[in-house]
């Protein structure tokens, strides 16, 4: 039988907001972890986003500081959450403001890159819950303008993630300025040791709930393999998104991994030059910048993403249709975070991996650590044509580019800055028609691990 929302002990206010959110049941996480956080009890959550996890937290937390009832502390807050980024913060007080629509809840975020002055003015007065990134939120401690005592439940998001943006310091000293009797609830993707040792310091005795064991990389995800040489990978993206191809599924929304703030730089002025509009998201841009590239996306304004992997991380934007690995990641369990982001909350999802030879060892890892199943897919039948100049989708080439580059005196001023071929994506019908094609469950011939040649 499977677990209802009615069965978990919600408050009514908090089941008809998950009513307006359209939730129909419990995800695992969820399922698993609400009774024993509306019991009090501390909870170790592995889970990766997209698992339903804030949800997890939030809503027994919300129906917590309701029947507690205590007074909203000056200066302070009831409820804790710190989280990585920026993004993930932002998306965490929606999701708080949301739930606890109906509970009254007051809810404020502060994260770095905004005006200090504004956080002061608006924490004078406390709230309920506080969604923060951990400096930013030790900042204004320094300057006396918040204090941690009136914390009651305390909420560490992503803490894996915060480790690896070199938070430890910082966790280390709030954990030293929080009530001993609070709650805590503590979730990572993966549990490294310093993770182990940070569960130490802030839990007691705490509930493990592990929805999917790290490194695991989501079912419903269909994974592709392109073999292809480091300097043909913007040829080969190029030509995915301007046409009919094997890979499979509509290109609603398309995020693009990069190693660097430089390569996702790079591959967005080059699809521009291309006709192709997309925007870029990562640690050098601006915070308006950020929210601007990740309206336009959730819009579907401009369907294409191009991020490195702390900007992504955690970001929650529905309706992912594709993940390309353009550069494969370092690190196996950066790969199940990335893919991660499609398919979230059931939806299906594809992720493709671009992979050089240079990059050989890193999908042997991936291979490895996590149970990714990879189809390789052969490149595309005039990649070859297209790449040496000869094909007919082949890009400006750069001496063409720069002669339409606006001269000193004379040049035609209706010249086009860009290809003819302009606006979205097309929308490549996989062969035979098939879409979104499924990685398990039959009719997959010749299907896993890399082996046909491109
Ligand atoms: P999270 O892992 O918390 O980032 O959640 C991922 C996505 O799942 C968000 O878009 C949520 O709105 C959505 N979600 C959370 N819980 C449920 C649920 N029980 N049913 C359907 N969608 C959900």
């Amino acid at each position: 039988m499977t677990i209802q929302f009615k069965d978990l002990g919600l408050s009514q206010p908090v089941m008809q907001a998950l009513d307006m959110q359209g939730y129909k049941e419990p995800t695992p996480i969820q399922a698993q972890a609400i009774p024993p956080v509306l019991e009090g009890r501390d909870l170790l959550g592995i889970a990766q986003t997209g698992t339903g996890k804030t949800a997890a937290f939030m809503l027994p937390s919300i129906d917590n500081l309701r029947k507690a009832d205590n007074q909203i502390p000056f200066k302070s807050c009831r409820m804790l959450v710190l989280a990585p980024t920026r993004e993930l913060a932002g998306q965490i007080a929606q999701s708080a403001k949301d739930y606890g629509a109906l509970a009254g809840m007051k809810v404020h975020s502060i994260v770095g890159g905004t005006s200090v002055n504004k956080d002061r003015n608006k924490l004078h007065r406390g709230c309920d819950i506080l969604v923060a990134t951990p400096g930013r939120l030790l900042d204004l401690i320094d300057q006396k303008a918040f204090n941690l005592s009136g914390v009651e439940v305390l909420v560490l998001d992503e803490a894996d993630q915060m480790l690896d943006l070199g938070f430890i310091h910082a966790l280390r000293r709030i954990s030293q300025l929080v009530p001993q009797d609070r709650q805590t609830l503590f979730f990572s993707a993966t549990m490294p040791g310093q993770i182990k040792e940070l569960v130490g310091k802030y839990c007691n005795n705490p509930v493990t709930v592990s929805v999917t064991p790290a490194a695991t990389t989501a079912e419903r995800i269909d994974q592709y393999l392109f073999m292809v040489q480091q300097d043909e990978k913007q040829t080969l993206l190029e030509m995915i998104l301007l046409e009919k191809h094997p890979t499979p599924g509509d290109f609603e929304r398309v995020l693009i991994f990069t190693r660097t703030k430089h390569g996702a730089d790079r591959v967005v002025k080059k699809l521009s030059q291309r006709g192709i509009p997309a925007n870029a998201i990562h640690g050098n841009k601006s915070q308006p910048q950020r929210v601007r590239a990740l309206d336009e996306f959730k819009r579907a304004k401009t369907p294409i993403l191009v991020a490195t992997d702390v900007a992504a991380r955690g970001i929650d934007i529905p309706g992912v249709s594709h993940v390309i690995n353009y550069e494969l990641p370092n690190v196996p369990e950066q790969y199940v975070h990335r893919i991660g982001r499609t398919a979230r909350a059931g939806a299906d999802g594809v992720a493709i991996a671009f992979c050089a030879e240079d990059e050989r060892q890193y999908l042997k890892d991936i291979n490895k650590q996590t149970d990714a199943s990879f189809e390789r897919l052969p490149l595309p039948d005039n990649f070859r044509a297209v790449v040496e100049g000869v094909g007919p989708t082949k890009p400006a080439p750069k001496q063409q580019r720069q002669r339409v580059k606006p001269k000193p005196r004379g040049d035609a001023p209706g010249k086009p800055k860009h290809s003819a071929r302009k606006g979205k994506p097309n929308r490549p019908q996989g062969q035979g028609g098939q879409s979104n094609r499924r990685r398990r469950g039959g009719g997959g011939g010749g299907r896993g691990p890399a082996q046909s040649r491109g």
